[in-house]
């Protein structure tokens, strides 16, 4: 167990900071850490909402250490324990995790400790907590806080509820006076008000933290080939970078992970249905391994603290912007420039409207997720900053441009579609709004199909009226018409699409349509784009050291079966080569390192340094 001692004696805040410095090696706090940790050391309740990476962990981790007794920390995921067990290990915290996954030994072991008084920090699965025998047992032990985390899991709206979650209200009752915390990344104010009253958290101060991610660069564009477009990407921004790959379906993901592997990525598949062994073999590949690609479906993700996930790529459209925000925020967590890189196109709206169709909640459920999903393709199409649409969205005001989002940094070209518009509204119309776009464009091309003549519609006035447009680019119109509320899928049936009420101004001719320049359509003169790839080492010398320090990384990380992020994380090792400490004392000054990995690895990492080759055991020759 630590002991701060010589801490104890200086002011709350002073103490915190030494911890922060000493346990943590990092230089200050962020956002509301410093406030939300002060609160709970006077005894305080606090409801935090930070978004993912912004550093929540910290804020129960430091008054745990700093508070007598043991922390308690409820979390709904056995991955996620484990890996905030093994890295608070790493620092020299004294911590465990207890529940269902255990061998009846190792939880005898956690419990033993417990009883011995010698833990910081206890994880704790919900449902292993509210048993009976688990409540009374803590009930008689010194807790020192009780932190519940990923707290969005009580919203039966949210997509990470957790039944067990809705329980944890009477830990109120039976630990009086012990202060508890709910933290999520969660932003939207229904799930906040859920929080505070499944986990009766009506005294604690609400803290919440910006939810900018301004490392992440936000890049949506229509889908056109997209394996392509992903190979493209990667090659010109991620070449060896680990990230994560969203598709909607199993089968996707398995068609993607073994196009990519074809092209000599590493990627590996990661879905509901595969066999659980080998689901838990390709999230630990993830983890431990460098430059890992996993292709998933959104069971992949809750749960995944991984910091240096330098990308993640939607192939078709996620639920909602919420969903988009979440999933995107898995990238760049240790705050290193990340992309967040999304192709869409009209089949997955189809798609994604015949599923909420097809889900057996309720009217107004289904009515939510439809509106929802009609919010994020105006994300999609919007001409405007992502950042601000996406912030706005969350309920705080940005002010555009962001310069670190496709729209800022190229400016989005639009034209005047009002024309364009009125005729693909008349044809929906005069077809009766019956049909879906493939068939209406066909109309308007003027294709003399066997079914456009058994529909007599070659005989209609819009018949050929689009000659002079493409398919790809009549496609965009129908596309950026539903985006922006002018018709409406029917996803009942075939996806054939209906006028909306809004249309009519426009079919009058009293109203105006620009439309955003489909980039497939017409491939405008591209400004040369400044890259979001991390800055190579720019000397050859620097680069081989950064090879040697990662691989040095590597070996420890196997010799102990732990990811190497626990060991250091890239920014750490960064500034090794940045700054070349020569000694344990210029060591201690780089972010990250603390009094215990100073310990454990200063020596090696300094040896590295010098010789420039990488450590294999200090039995091997140098
Ligand atoms: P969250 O749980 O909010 O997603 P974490 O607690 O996992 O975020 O923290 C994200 C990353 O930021 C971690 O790598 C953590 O070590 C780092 N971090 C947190 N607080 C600080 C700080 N004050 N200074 C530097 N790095 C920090
Ligand atoms: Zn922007």
């Amino acid at each position: 167990m630590m002991e701060f001692d010589d801490v104890s004696q200086l002011g709350e805040s002073d103490a915190a900071l030494t911890v922060l410095r000493r346990v943590f090696g990092f230089g200050s706090f962020r956002g509301d850490q410093a406030a939300v940790i002060d609160h709970v050391l006077q005894g305080g309740d606090a409801m935090v909402l930070m978004p993912t990476g912004g550093g929540k962990s910290l804020c129960f981790q430091i008054p745990a250490l700093l508070r007598p007794g043991l922390g308690v920390v409820i979390s709904p995921l056995i991955a996620l324990m484990r890996d905030q067990v093994i890295a608070l290990r790493q620092l020299g915290v004294a911590a465990a995790a207890l529940h269902s996954n255990l061998a009846p030994g190792e939880a005898g072991e956690v419990i033993r400790q417990v009883d011995e008084g010698v833990l910081n920090l206890l994880y704790v699965s919900p449902e292993r907590l509210l048993t009976a025998h688990t409540l009374e047992w803590l009930m008689r032990k010194p807790v020192s806080l009780l932190a519940v985390d990923e707290a969005h899991c009580v919203s039966q709206w949210g997509h990470d509820f957790r039944m067990e979650y809705l329980g944890l209200g009477v830990l109120k009752d039976h630990f009086p006076g012990v202060p508890r915390l709910a933290l999520t990344a969660t932003a939207d104010p229904p799930t906040r008000m859920e929080i505070i009253k499944q986990l009766r958290l009506g005294n604690a101060r609400v803290f919440v933290g910006g939810f900018d991610r301004p490392n992440i660069r936000y890049r949506i564009t229509i889908k056109d080939q997209p394996h392509e477009q992903l190979l493209a990407f990667l090659r010109a921004e991620h070449v060896g970078d680990a990230g994560i790959v969203y598709r909607l379906s199993r089968k996707s993901v398995e068609e993607s992970a073994a196009w990519l592997v074809k092209r000599g990525i590493k990627a590996l598949p990661y879905h509901a249905g595969l066999d659980g062994n080998l689901r838990q073999l390709h999230q630990d590949r993830f983890l431990k391994e460098e430059g890992i690609v996993i292709v998933a479906t959104i069971a992949f993700g809750m749960g995944i603290d991984k910091p240096d996930v330098r990308f993640v790529a939607h192939l078709d459209l996620p639920k909602s912007i919420e969903a988009y925000y979440q999933e995107t925020g898995r990238a760049g967590r240790d705050g290193l420039p990340a992309n967040a890189f999304l192709t869409y196109g009209m089949e997955d709206v189809v798609i994604l409207r015949r599923f909420i169709e097809n889900s057996p909640a309720e009217d107004a459920f289904r009515r939510v997720e439809h509106h929802k999903l009609e919010l994020l393709l105006g994300l999609c199409e919007s001409v405007s900053c992502r950042r601000a649409v996406l912030l706005r969205h969350l309920g705080e005001t940005y002010d555009p441009p962001c310069d670190n989002c496709d729209t800022c940094l190229e400016p989005v070209p639009t034209w005047d579609g009002t024309d364009a518009a009125r005729k693909a509204l008349s044809c929906i119309f005069r077809t009766g709004e019956n049909f879906g776009v493939l068939y209406l464009v066909d109309v308007l091309r003027g294709q003399e199909t066997d079914r456009v003549k058994n529909n007599n519609h070659h005989k209609l006035n819009v018949f050929g009226m689009g000659r002079e447009m493409s398919v790809v680019q009549w496609r965009s119109v129908f596309r950026q018409l539903v985006a922006m509320g002018l018709a409406n899928v029917d996803v009942t049936g075939f996806g054939g699409l209906r006028l909306a009420e809004k249309c009519r101004p426009v079919l009058r001719g009293e109203m105006s349509v620009r439309f955003r320049v489909d980039p497939l359509v017409v491939p405008a003169e591209r400004k040369e784009r400044k890259s979001q790839a991390i800055a190579p080492f720019t000397s050859a010398t620097d680069l081989a050291l950064w090879e040697v320090l990662k691989s040095t990384r590597r070996y420890l990380a196997q010799e102990q079966q732990v990811p190497p992020y626990v060991i250091f994380g890239d920014a750490t090792l960064r500034e090794m080569v940045e700054s070349r400490p020569a000694n344990l004392k210029e060591m201690e000054r780089i972010y990250g390192v603390g009094s215990r990995k100073l310990e454990r690895y200063g020596e090696i990492f300094l040896r590295v340094l010098q010789t420039g080759k990488p450590f294999a055991g200090f039995d091997a020759p140098i």
